[in-house]
């Protein structure tokens, strides 16, 4: 499993990396990204949940 976070779409909110700290950090200009190449197996289960609150749905699966 595979993510990208739309730069242009985050809104900041944090849900994402408050849910999988693992998968999504805060990048230098204060939005999420995707901190992972590869979401590890024992991970896709929160990087889900990370993608299904997303309010403005910038987390894809690429
Ligand atoms: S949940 Fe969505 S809008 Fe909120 S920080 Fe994560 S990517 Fe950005």
């Amino acid at each position: 499993m595979k993510l990208t976070v739309d730069q242009d779409l985050c809104i900041a909110c944090g849900a994402c990396i408050d849910i999988c700290p693992e998968v999504f950090d805060w990048n230098d200009e204060g939005l999420s990204q995707v901190i992972v190449d590869e979401v590890p197996e024992d991970k896709e289960e929160c990087a889900r949940e990370g993608l299904d609150s997303c309010p403005t749905e910038a987390i894809k699966e690429i």
